[in-house]
């Protein structure tokens, strides 16, 4: 599935899918990391995109898979350098994605300074679940966030406690990227990220918005 799918039934072929690190305390916290002065960008490409009732392939060269549950915006409308308060005009919809990271590789990476890429960009690194229409999600700053594995709870979060707030993140971003309809923002996970293994079903769900189901090869 590399194409965004709204409740209205419009298509839009998904763009670049650009994501936000550390954007909540808790999860900074378990990993050990710190408070990030600016917002920590990060870009996977469309290639990486999966759907509803499709499998994770963990690459070879990782032995520690995480799953990020995180709220996912779709852009409806281009834009570059959009300011904060015009910034949620720029919003067709919002859904659930997990941004599949390889601790152990990215670990290894950040040691050495080096990009991220393949710890988190690789085939089946982001699932996707389908979009609602912005205008059916009231406050889109407080929704909860779950993740189940195997039906038992691992992240249960919410958005109002995001670092960067949604409109920050939007106008940072398209300070450095175009903003173009289809491209989707990951903005962040809260605390519970864990290892998953062959086997694993996952349940990512945002009450009232998206529910998505995938399961790892
Ligand atoms: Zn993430």
């Amino acid at each position: 599935m590399r194409t965004a799918r709204l409740t209205s039934g419009r298509h839009l072929p998904i763009g670049k899918i650009l994501c936000i690190g550390r954007n909540y305390s808790e999860h900074i916290k378990e990993l050990g990391n710190e408070h990030p002065e600016a917002p920590v960008i990060f870009i996977k490409p469309a290639s990486s995109v999966i759907g509803e009732g499709e499998a994770i392939v963990i690459p070879p060269y990782s032995h520690d898979c995480h799953h990020e549950a995180e709220l996912a915006l779709l852009i409806g409308r281009r834009g570059k350098d959009i300011p904060v308060n015009r910034a949620m005009e720029h919003i067709a919809g919002y859904g659930v994605g997990i941004d599949l990271t390889l601790r152990d590789v990215q670990r290894e990476l950040k040691e050495k300074g080096l990009p991220w890429e393949i710890a988190k960009g690789f085939d089946t690194a982001c699932p996707l679940s389908d979009f609602v229409e912005a205008s059916d999600v009231a406050d889109p700053q407080n929704l909860q966030i779950r993740l189940t594995v195997n039906g038992g709870i691992r992240q249960d979060g919410n958005t109002s406690a995001m670092i960067h707030r949604i409109p920050a993140i939007i106008s940072y971003m398209s300070g450095s990227f175009t903003l173009d309809p289809g491209d989707v923002i990951l903005t962040g996970t809260p605390a519970g990220v864990s290892r998953i293994v062959p086997g694993d079903r996952l349940v990512a769900e945002i009450p009232g918005v998206a529910t998505l189901r995938v399961s790892v090869a």
